[in-house]
């Protein structure tokens, strides 16, 4: 465009000057140009909205091609444009030379044209305009603004479609079409001038103009408010466009949140589901989900009655000692590692859950027969019995398992793991540490529930007796105390011995009521006593207390209460705690026999040499006594191991400064020895059984009768002796 406008515009430019009538420049046109060159330069503004300037130029141009032609008319509107982009770019508008050259040259191409085709149509145009044909010269300004309004805007429109390649309609709109109403305007305002030069006088021209510049300027400061307003508007919606465009993004926030919360509340109820069927710690599934696959499968074995499945009920050995000597967190390696071991040999259809504490189960999904699954508990014995290595620690386990097999003959998920379990049980005290249900076990398991039943009742009907079984001082042969011992005098099976009862008492908690009754009966029958009779001031009252007492926390409240109701001094009562049980929680049991002792209660050590007593452990404790078990006693020989333990725990004894009770002595052999050895105190059926009531209050008025014992064959205690109970009578 350039290539071809530039020598077009060169052209015309030259062609312009060449012919202009030099002659006709006078003192009118040189102010006409003077004016408009100032005016023009400072009085241009923009329509809003649009792309169109308005200057008073295009008056300016039409008054000088009515008065004197088209040539001058060109070298204005060239001179004009060029002085208008100089200003412009001097005042910071972007605008580089081929764009001035290019505005020049459409003035001069475009202002040449309209000149040169209206000469062709109309005739010479300064002479139309001083002519009085109005309607004529009307017609000539028309065409005039017309064409020049048509050609500036194609060039214009081409100019910028080539630099910025809008929407040519776009661009007519924008930048053109308002240019029309300026330049028909501007023309017919110079036809009013240029008439009103030749036929009225100059008063009027000068009226003319200041219309024409108030006009101007009152449009000028139209537009300004236009532009204000517009302004004004524009701000307005664009403040709109940004509100909708904040709502818009809030409104997005929102639905991402809610699928963020949607997705979390997903996740969550997904957790709770997962949570409520398996287990925190291994993450195996926990008994509700083991429970539910058992009755799924038990009806399956009701339609297909030749399928079975078998299920195992596993129990760690030893797992609390694990516990409680290695501390809670060693613990759960142990349970999370038996879980690795135990899931890694599970087929896919198989399921293996850990119900609680150290207790798991396995369902086997469809077997053959029973010798699959010993064979299969004897694999889980032999990879359970393989070392841990639990903080850098290797730990041992084993595991007993109970074995049921599940077909249409169970009506309940409950009854077939229940049958497992006794069947762990059994487990437990076999050698080879598994075992198989039968109704056998079923038989004695049911047994078991009617004795924890039956000693429910055994609290609320009293049933229960308290027998005495003397402790003698050896060295003067004197009675120097009683061990309480119970029986339950059950209402149809007679007396029971404690060996059948006392294990499901513990089990069941109500070792603790009976307890308290025993060390309340036996206060009450001592003060009894020492109220009767001074001799018996210095006897001592030995009382059983079960370890599950150390998990009770008001043991020492309730003890010192029965102290002080029944009147006893606490020295005379001393209280027998098994050597498992201290050993099993011995900070906690140090601490409460810290407290005992504080009261000034006694304390033994029962049936010592039995539970693997740690010698660390021994000192701390606040004993005063430690009574030898029965086994060691028994089979006391010189010569043999037992002897030797019998001979250590004395002289173990003496150097903590304990007191020593020998129990179950039953042969005047035992007696002998022990007394050799320095154990103070015995008990045993050589001296005496446990005895009712009755017969120890007998035994009281005569408490010297084993003073002879070492000589007198006939001892009163041979009374009560069972025929399997031998007393080797020979050696003495
Ligand atoms: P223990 O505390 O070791 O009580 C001694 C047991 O040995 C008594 O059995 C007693 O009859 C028996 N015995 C004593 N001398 C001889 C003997 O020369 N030869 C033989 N073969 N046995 C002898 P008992 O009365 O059947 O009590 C058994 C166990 O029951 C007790 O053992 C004790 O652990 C527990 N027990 C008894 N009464 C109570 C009680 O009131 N509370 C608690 N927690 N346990 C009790
Ligand atoms: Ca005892
Ligand atoms: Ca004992």
């Amino acid at each position: 465009m350039l290539a071809t406008t530039i020598p077009l515009a060169i052209a015309v430019f030259a062609y312009s000057i060449y012919t202009f009538p030099v002659q006709e420049i006078d003192i009118n046109l040189m102010f006409l140009w003077i004016t408009m060159l100032i005016l023009c330069s400072f009085t241009h503004i923009q329509i809003p909205r649009t792309k169109t300037h308005v200057t008073l130029s295009d008056l300016f141009i039409f008054i000088t091609f009515l008065t004197y032609g088209g040539e001058a008319a060109t070298i204005l509107a060239m001179s004009e444009i060029l002085l208008t982009c100089f200003i412009s770019r001097r005042k910071g508008l972007n605008m580089n030379n081929s764009t001035i050259i290019m505005n020049v040259g459409i003035a001069g191409i475009t202002t040449f044209a309209t000149a040169a085709t209206a000469t062709y149509f109309f005739g010479q145009i300064n002479l139309i305009a001083k002519s009085v044909e109005i309607s004529y010269l009307l017609l000539l300004l028309l065409y005039v603004s017309g064409v020049q309004f048509l050609l500036n805007s194609i060039y214009a429109t081409l100019f910028t479609f080539s630099k910025t390649n809008k929407d040519i309609r776009q661009i007519w709109y924008e930048y053109c079409l308002n240019a029309l109403v300026i330049y028909v305007a501007s023309a017919i305002t110079a036809g009013i001038i240029v008439k009103g030069l030749h036929n009225i006088d100059p008063v009027l021209i000068s009226i003319s103009l200041v219309v024409a510049f108030i006009g101007y300027f009152t449009y000028r400061r139209n537009v300004d408010d236009v532009r204000d307003t517009a302004e004004l508007a524009e701000n307005a919606e664009r403040q709109r466009a940004e509100q909708a465009e904040h709502h818009i993004k809030e409104l997005q926030g929102h639905i991402a949140q809610q699928e963020v919360t949607e997705k979390a509340l997903r996740e969550s109820r997904e957790k709770f589901r997962h949570a409520a069927y398996h287990d925190g710690l291994t993450d195996l599934p926990n008994r509700n989900l083991f429970t539910k696959k058992l009755q799924f499968l038990l009806k399956k074995a009701k339609e297909d009655t030749g399928f079975h499945f078998a299920v195992l009920f596993l129990d760690l050995n030893r797992f609390k000692t694990v516990n409680d000597s290695l501390g809670h967190s060693t613990g759960d390696s142990l349970i999370v590692g038996v879980a690795m071991r135990l899931a890694a040999l599970m087929r896919k259809a198989d399921i293996v859950a850990r119900l609680n504490g150290d207790e798991f189960a396995i369902i086997l999904n469809g077997i053959e027969g029973v010798d699959d699954v010993i064979h299969f508990a004897e694999l889980v014995r032999e990879k359970l019995s393989l070392p841990f290595s639990l903080d850098e620690r290797q730990v041992f386990t084993g595991v007993s398992i109970g074995i049921a097999i599940g077909g249409k003959t169970y009506e309940d998920a409950e009854d077939i793991l229940r049958d497992a379990d006794i069947a762990m049980y059994q487990a437990k005290k076999s050698e080879k540490h598994y075992s198989v249900f039968d109704k056998k076990m079923h038989t004695t398991a049911v047994k078991l529930l009617e004795v924890e039943t039956d000693l429910r009742y055994a609290i609320e009907e009293d049933e229960f007796v308290a027998y005495y079984q003397p402790i003698v001082d050896l060295k003067s042969m004197n009675l120097m105390g009683f061990e309480a011992l119970m029986r339950w005098n059950h209402p149809t099976r007679g007396l029971v011995p404690p060996g059948e009862f006392i294990p499901v008492s513990e089990n069941t908690g109500l070792i603790i009521p009976m307890t308290l009754w025993m060390l309340r009966d036996s206060c009450e029958k001592l003060a009894s006593w020492r109220a009767t009779n001074s001799e018996n001031e210095s006897l001592i009252m030995s009382v059983n207390l079960s370890g599950k007492h150390f998990a009770q926390n008001d043991l020492v409240e309730q003890v010192k209460k029965i102290l002080n109701e029944t009147g006893v001094p606490p020295q005379s009562i001393k209280l027998e705690i098994t050597e498992s049980a201290v050993m099993d929680n011995a900070e906690q049991v140090i601490s409460i026999l810290n407290q005992l002792k504080r009261v000034g209660i006694k304390l033994s050590i029962d049936d010592f040499g039995t539970g693997y007593s740690s010698l660390s452990y021994l000192h701390r404790f606040p004993i005063d006594t430690l009574k030898i078990d029965r086994s060691f006693v028994s089979s006391m020989e010189n010569g043999t191991e037992n002897g030797e333990i019998v001979r250590t725990v004395i002289a173990l004894a003496k150097a903590l400064n304990l007191d020593i009770i020998a129990e179950g002595i039953e042969t005047i052999h035992q007696l002998h020895q022990l007394k050799i050895l320095g154990a103070e105190y015995g008990q045993g059926y050589l001296f005496s059984r446990p005895l009712p009531l009755d017969e120890t209050e007998k035994l009281l008025e005569d408490r010297g009768r084993w003073k002879n014992i070492m000589s007198n064959r006939n001892i009163p205690v041979l009374q009560h002796r069972k025929s399997d109970e031998i007393i080797n009578l020979g050696d003495l």
